[in-house]
């Protein structure tokens, strides 16, 4: 017998709505490209995405059709995240930090039929236009800064002038497509994750559920993550839903326009990558204060390092460490402790913010060994981490070879990390499996060295990768950036800060600078580039135990 309550679809557009009706005082505030700051309520947010819809149906944009954007986080991009789904077409966020060749083949694949893009990315995309012949294009300006393009190029302010500011929005399966985004490509063609109105409203509320009660009423959010990739986190839905202001930071992504932004918006939480935070937190040593408001972070997309964790801790500021990917929305699990671990002495505190927290409702967790068999819950055993769930990918876009890989008999979704699960719940992530190191048939987490090495005061980045080794299969290489470039660490000197925590056949063989560490186009290091960089190296013989 079926329950007798009403079933009504779960669309984005009902977030947008809800913030407009409820939250009058949160703000969206954008560093604009343009150079200036713009502010606008949800109630504005939600006026210009009805102009923006009927200006996209007047382009003949409908159903089904693909719409890409090429921008920074500000408010027009988030407009453009309700505008496109609300009539069932679909927002494709591109992030521009991928190479040209992969623009072109995400685009491509996608089908986009038109392209909205910031005027930072004109003279990349000029480039590009003649392998995109059908593409159409919106400049995200006004007519002031409307540049002389090469794109025939729409300005999006003037499709939205003079239009209606509400409409009833159309309505549509749930399980409606909404969101396009591309892996970074590391292994292989990027892999398109197709979202659903559904997996992003629900996810949106697990948010709300998991970390809404650290956030606090209304808080103001500072999203670093980028709305082009991974839907910045969730927070362009999780926000409205929570009535939380946006504090949109443009292309300035450095610590010192970070730290100046949370200080001029009173910002209370902060969402990115430990790069970013590493950023932040040298500008915080430099000025020898934290920016007033800002008592949050969330971290994710790698592994935050323990000791910048407990920089921030130490400053007050509460930092969450979470995992995810683009094909979990992404939240898979959050670094929020229950009341009686927050009462812990600092050091245990600290050990479970290293973890990358609990899994957060509605993802479910199990890690499996190279059989298949499930592995226990306990700590210690390590195993490929599958998830299941109404936020995580069932396939990828347009591409049945790639989705049969990653789908188990079960319907897990698997991750490609490594992973151990405590007793209690918290989740460790051991490495990438390809970045796990095989030595004498032991494996070493390249994460774990680099967390310990990362305390050494000399070090800036690092990052620990697999050397071929005729003896031992493979041996680790430390790959580092000194803190200062005329004071390099010795290897002696970091083995000295692992010993405490590591056993010597995990310590490294050789240790190799470079100035600046090769990035992922999602901000990560390139392990890749490294292990191409240092193929020939030829580390020592490590010694005998
Ligand atoms: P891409 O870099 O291809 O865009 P994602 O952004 O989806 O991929 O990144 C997903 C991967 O990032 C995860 O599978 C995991 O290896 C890594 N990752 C994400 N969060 C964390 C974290 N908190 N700690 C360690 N690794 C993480």
């Amino acid at each position: 017998m079926d329950g007798l309550m009403m079933n009504r679809p779960l669309l984005q557009a009902g977030l947008l709505d809800y913030a407009a009706d409820s939250f009058a005082s949160a703000q969206i505030v954008s560093r604009r490209v343009e150079g200036d700051t713009h502010r606008q309520s949800y109630g504005q947010t939600r006026a210009r995405a009805v102009q923006l819809s009927l200006a996209l149906e007047e382009m003949g944009i409908g159903p089904e059709d693909r719409v890409a954007t090429l921008a920074w986080n500000g408010h027009r991009h988030l407009e453009l995240y309700y505008a496109v789904p609300n009539i069932g077409a679909v927002c494709h966020t591109i992030n521009p930090r991928l190479s040209a060749e992969q623009l072109i083949f995400i685009a491509h694949h996608a089908g986009d039929k038109a392209l909205f893009l910031d005027l930072t990315f004109l003279p990349a995309v000029e480039t590009l236009k003649a392998h995109l012949p059908a593409m159409r294009y919106v400049l995200m300006t006004d007519r002031a800064h409307m540049p002389e393009n090469g794109l025939d190029a729409l300005c999006y302010e003037d499709l939205l002038d003079g239009r209606a500011t509400d409409r009833d929005w159309p309505q549509f399966p749930e399980t409606t497509a909404s969101g396009l985004c591309y892996t970074s490509g590391t292994t292989g063609d990027p892999k398109g994750t197709l979202y659903s109105h559904r997996s992003n409203v629900l996810h949106a509320m697990s948010i709300a559920v998991c970390l809404g009660p650290d956030l606090g009423p209304q808080p103001r959010i500072l999203p670093v993550v980028p709305l082009f990739h991974v839907n910045a986190w969730g927070l362009p839905f999780a926000g409205p839903l929570m009535g939380a202001s946006l504090i949109m930071p443009g292309p300035h992504l450095d610590g010192e326009s970070l730290w100046q932004l949370c200080e001029d918006e009173g910002v209370e939480s902060a969402w990115g990558v430990p790069t970013i935070w590493q950023g932040l937190y040298t500008e915080i040593r430099k000025r020898d204060a934290k920016p007033g408001a800002l008592r949050h972070i969330v971290v994710g997309g790698s592994a935050m390092p323990r000791s910048l964790t407990e920089g921030f801790e130490k400053l007050g500021i509460d930092v969450n460490h979470a995992w995810g990917m683009t094909e979990t929305s992404p939240l898979g699990s959050h670094g929020s402790l229950p009341t009686d671990k927050r009462r812990l002495p600092f050091a245990e505190r600290m050990a479970l913010k290293a973890t990358q927290g609990r899994r957060v409702f509605g993802v479910e967790m199990k890690i499996v060994d190279e059989n298949g068999q499930r592995q226990p819950h306990d700590g210690t055993a390590m195993g490929g981490l599958y998830v299941r769930g109404n936020t995580i990918a069932d396939g990828y876009f347009d591409n049945e070879e790639a989705s049969r890989k990653v789908i188990d008999d079960e319907g897990w979704f698997m991750t490609g990390d490594i992973a151990s699960i405590s007793p209690d719940g918290y989740l460790t992530l051991r490495d990438r499996a390809k970045d796990l190191i095989k030595s004498g048939g032991e494996w070493i987490s390249s994460i774990d060295v680099e967390n310990f090495a990362l305390a050494h005061d000399k070090v800036a980045q690092c990052a620990v990768i697999a050397m071929p080794h005729p003896k031992w299969g493979e041996r680790p290489l430390m790959v580092v950036t000194p803190a200062t470039p005329d004071d390099r660490p010795t290897l002696d000197e970091i083995c000295e800060i692992l010993a405490p925590h590591l056993a010597r056949w995990q310590f490294p063989d050789d240790l190799v600078f470079v100035d600046e560490m090769p990035m992922t186009a999602t901000g990560k290091i390139s392990k890749r580039t490294l292990r191409q960089r240092f193929k020939n190296h030829v580390p020592p013989e490590p010694a005998e135990d």
